[in-house]
């Protein structure tokens, strides 16, 4: 159950998202200037990202196909017909004065998108609609004691912003949302999820109740950047509201922010100072009207998603749930994976190997040299063999970790590898008994010892082969060679 349980009872959370996501788009939502990160200040500002008097926005056609190609992977209502607005506000990094969005009529209505909860069953998390706005730009202030500095690159910036019910139970709920939406986006390939860069970044609206009750009293915090800030947002949102009702007193709505260093919330702005923003349709822009065969060519060109990918994963090659959902979480894994089993003709029973050994060593690896499973020394073709290798009882498994290690140094081929350094398995019967042989004669006296009941120095015996073996020898086989050579007596 998701409630918590503290001296005067039991607590509900409810927590709904609102996340920005960057659209991918070379140029910005409303001018042709460059979307590209991490160029000098203002180098991406046009004059109509700076709001020079008398230029116009014209609308990004390519940014409306994204935001419509993403309401559908969502499962969402792409709406034939939308307006944008103007949200007025004050700032010096908003040259215009005010932000071009959609409040009234957005772009898609609706969607939900699939996690799985804490008891392993699949839920909806609904969304309440996708609209699209443009982003502000940055106002830098600590670069000089006296002055502020702006920087109008991000102005203009396509933004999807996506908005759900409230129907998040935890915080790990709302992780697993974030990482889930995220994952289908950049399958989507209509936001890169680079949380980092600012690419996506949620408002998280919190709040608790006791159960059976209605909703309580929502607090809005700004901006969150990170999934692990986002689960200690959370938490101690929910603490702090808990303490305020447990004391007679009444949670205020209001917008909060978290700060990262200190693992605490703190107020922004209360309801009372919210600004109005004194909405109004935007006169130079006129309504964005879609035709259905627009929106029918952009179904047309959605990927298989994750969740789809994940079952087929399961149907095609037995794999277990968590494997299938691991593996299908990022296209490019899923991608190394199937490419991986092509090349060693989809072997049904590779399948779960070969799934155990990117899910563990390969993403080990990955993740010490600081690489996407794109970057990986390792090919796919090459990985598919060693797991052949290691099926065929060529290689042990100890053996196959060292041979991906010179895997990844050396590029070359697990065959190729493995010969050069003798590691071939010994897994013939005469070979493996002429060493047990050897190694009985050599210890009479241990023998008499075993046959008498000292069960244990099996192990032992086991040891010795494997050292005259420089540790090739099969351990099944040497196991049932060993034991029809020491019967007990
Ligand atoms: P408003 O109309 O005041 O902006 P919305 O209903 O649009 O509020 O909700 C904004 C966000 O807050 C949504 O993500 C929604 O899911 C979330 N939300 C609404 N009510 C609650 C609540 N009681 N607790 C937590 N989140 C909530
Ligand atoms: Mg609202």
């Amino acid at each position: 159950m998701n409630y918590i349980e503290t001296s005067t009872g039991k607590w509900e959370i409810v927590i709904g998202l609102e996340v920005h996501a960057q659209v991918i788009s070379n140029s910005k939502l409303f001018s042709s200037a460059s979307t590209k990160f991490g160029v000098s200040p203002n180098e991406n500002a046009s004059l109509i990202d700076a709001a020079f008097p008398g230029t116009l926005p014209v609308i990004n056609s390519f940014c409306i196909d994204q935001a419509l190609k993403t309401g559908l992977g969502l499962n969402g209502k792409v709406n034939l017909v939308s307006f944008f607005d103007r949200k007025n506000y004050f700032y010096a990094d908003l040259p215009q004065g005010y932000q071009i969005t959609q409040f009234y009529h957005p772009i898609v209505s609706g969607g939900y998108v699939q996690i799985e909860d804490a008891a392993g069953e699949t839920k909806r998390i609904n969304l309440d609609h996708i609209h699209m706005e443009q982003d502000a730009g940055k106002s830098i202030h600590d670069q000089s004691p006296t002055k502020s500095f702006i920087d109008l690159n991000r102005s203009g910036v396509a933004l999807m912003e996506i908005v759900t019910k409230p129907d998040m139970k935890s915080a790990e709920e709302a992780a697993t949302f974030l990482r889930k939406l995220r994952s289908i986006l950049r399958y989507l390939k209509t936001c890169d999820g680079n949380m980092d860069e600012g690419s996506m970044r949620a408002d998280v609206n919190v709040s608790v109740h006791r159960p059976e009750t209605e909703y309580g009293t929502r607090v809005e915090i700004k901006n969150i950047n990170s999934i692990k800030f986002l689960m200690t947002a959370v938490d101690f949102e929910v603490e702090r509201q808990i303490k305020i009702i447990e004391s007679d007193r009444k949670v205020e709505q209001e917008t909060r922010l978290f700060d990262s260093s200190t693992g605490k919330t703190k107020t922004m702005r209360s309801k009372e100072d919210a600004q109005d923003y004194r909405y109004f349709p935007e006169p130079d822009l006129p309504p964005l009207i879609l035709t259905q065969s627009r929106i029918d060519a952009i179904r047309n060109t959605i990927p298989e998603l994750p969740d789809a990918k994940a079952i087929r994963l399961q149907r095609d090659y037995n794999l277990p749930s968590y494997d299938a959902h691991l593996i299908a979480s990022e296209k490019e894994v899923a991608d190394f994976y199937e490419r991986a089993l092509d090349s060693i003709k989809k072997d049904e029973n590779a399948a779960k190997l070969l799934s155990n050994w990117i899910i563990g060593e390969l993403f080990a690896l990955l993740n010490k040299h600081n690489k996407t499973i794109e970057e990986s020394s390792v090919s796919p073709e090459h990985m598919g063999e060693l797991i052949l290798l290691i099926k065929t009882n060529v290689i042990s498994g100890k053996i196959a970790k060292d041979v991906l290690d010179l895997m990844w140094k050396t590029q070359e081929s697990p065959d190729n590898i493995v010969e050069a350094n003798g590691w071939k398995q010994i897994t013939s019967f005469d070979a493996i008994k002429d060493s047990v042989k050897e190694v009985l004669a050599n210890y009479p006296d241990k023998v008499v010892e075993y046959q008498n009941g000292k069960e244990k120095l099996f192990g032992f015996f086991v040891g010795e082969v494997m050292k005259k073996t420089n540790g090739k020898a099969n351990p099944q086989i040497l196991n049932e060679v060993l034991k029809k050579n020491l019967p007990i007596s």
